[in-house]
């Protein structure tokens, strides 16, 4: 096992892997941006480093000043958490160049995954049931790509292969619209994203959106943990989770689970890994593959008893997992809420300090957050400050523990969306579960205040 590890990234993902560096007897160099000297995993930490301002261009997104960070505490290692450098092949591979470990998968699977036209084909190879759609990228001659369009099926969803966020996408209805759609397409992924290219995919009216946790070593052992539903979105942003996904047949989370698998060790896939999938009409299409860790694994946490942060860290020190797939068993339901500084129903950003917090209890509830009472939410980085995690027999007791929590929960100072979570908790349509990744925007239409 490793004595030292950077963590390279900031905010609740910061402290959780600072908590799994402590459970493994590992010790842990926090890096900060100017903004983030009072957060209390950097209060907490051993040693902590400064590598730059509050922009994140200058600190969490500076590869020289993280590895200097790295060198100058005999770090052995770098945690990337996620977003961030965290899908940054070049990062990874100077991380690698430099003499440390990545813990995450290699720069080649981070490569071929970003490109999501060079992963539908990977996906295609090792037998992953995808979208249909364009092979590959969408060559120039209208002519040809009317013809794609046609066998596809409208509508048609344009996709730029460098996209990421939920930007770079265009629904598009009729032939009359089609062309000038992929243009305008192409144009903005080239700007965006450095790379023009776009593919096609069909587009599903109303599927929901279910996930894949793997975890792989580097001996081709691979395991999933079962699934997620993330298809409460908003600007395809996911707002809260839940594991297992309400009324989807076992079987067929196994078969899909299996293939994901297989996937990983064909492609040689080493450390956490999430497939994610459309599902619609009992079908499910793979959409793209986040090579991280992902906000929402604590309710695969939860529901499974693996500690994904600590098995990333155990496989990239080249353990082999400590389990095989059998011994992966599913137990109760778990919902994630995830909290920003924004306000509720307009989700402007509420950056700013927070005069009081008090945490929620009880069995059950886990609250992953790095806030604190007279905190400063700097409004530099993402709004997300914190997640509240429950953990129940069933779906009904969960949805039950999530009330009491969120009712139990306080932050004073700024505007939080947990009166969001607190009215979607006893919405009649999602307490019976399973609906699509269109739900939560309906229903913020139809309750507009
Ligand atoms: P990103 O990397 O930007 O998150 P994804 O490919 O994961 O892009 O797609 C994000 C979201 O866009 C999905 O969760 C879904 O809501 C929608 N979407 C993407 N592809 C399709 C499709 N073929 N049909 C319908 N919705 C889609």
């Amino acid at each position: 096992m490793f004595k030292k590890i950077l963590i390279a990234n900031r905010g609740e993902i910061a402290l959780r892997i600072q908590r799994a560096c402590r459970e493994l007897g590992v010790r842990a160099v926090m890096v900060y941006s100017e903004a983030d000297r009072d957060a209390k995993y950097v209060r907490l930490a051993e040693e902590a480093v400064c590598i730059g301002p509050a922009a994140s261009s200058l600190s969490y997104l500076n590869m020289p000043a993280i590895i200097s960070a790295a060198e100058v505490t005999d770090a052995e290692a770098i945690h990337p958490g996620y977003g961030f450098l965290s899908e940054n092949a070049d990062f990874a591979e100077r991380v690698e160049k430099s003499g440390f470990q990545f813990i995450g998968p290699t720069p080649d699977s981070i490569r071929i995954m970003g490109d999501k036209v060079s992963a539908k084909q990977a996906m295609i190879r090792a037998g992953v049931p995808c979208v249909p759609g364009s092979e590959g990228e969408l060559p120039d001659d209208p002519v040809q790509i009317r013809r794609i369009a046609k066998s596809v099926g409208y509508p048609v969803i344009i996709k730029a292969a460098g996209g990421g966020g939920g930007r770079g996408m265009r629904v598009v209805h009729t032939e009359a619209a089609l062309i000038n759609a992929v243009a305008m397409t192409k144009a903005e992924a080239g700007a965006a994203f450095g790379n023009p290219a776009v593919y096609m995919e069909k587009f599903l009216q109303n599927p929901r959106h279910i996930e894949i946790q793997i975890l792989a070593d580097s001996f081709k052992n691979a395991v999933y943990l079962g699934e997620r539903d993330c298809s409460m979105q908003r600007r395809h942003q996911k707002i809260l989770e839940e594991a297992p996904a309400p009324g989807i047949n076992r079987k067929l989370i196994e078969r899909i689970g299996e293939r994901c698998v297989t996937a990983c060790k064909k492609m040689g896939y080493r450390g956490a890994g999430t497939f994610e999938f459309l599902y619609e009409a009992g079908e499910f299409y793979f959409i793209e593959m986040n090579t991280r860790v992902q906000v929402e694994h604590p309710v695969t946490e939860m529901i499974t008893g693996v500690d994904i942060v600590k098995t990333q860290i155990m496989v990239a020190a080249g353990e082999k997992l400590p389990f095989t797939q059998r011994q992966i068993t599913i137990s109760g339901h778990a919902i994630e809420c995830r909290i920003n500084a924004e306000d509720a129903f307009k989700f402007t950003p509420s950056p700013g300090r927070i005069t009081t917090w008090h945490a929620p209890g009880g069995p059950g509830v886990r609250v992953d957050s790095h806030i604190y009472s007279n905190y400063f939410v700097p409004p530099y980085y993402d709004s997300m400050i914190g997640k509240l995690i429950v953990h129940g027999d069933t779906r009904e007791q969960a949805l039950a523990r999530m009330r009491t929590a969120l009712l139990e929960t306080a932050v004073e100072g700024i505007s939080t969306n947990i009166p969001l979570h607190r009215e979607l908790m006893v919405d009649a349509k999602f307490m019976a579960g399973g609906t699509n990744i269109h739900y939560l925007e309906h229903w913020l239409e139809q309750h507009k205040r």
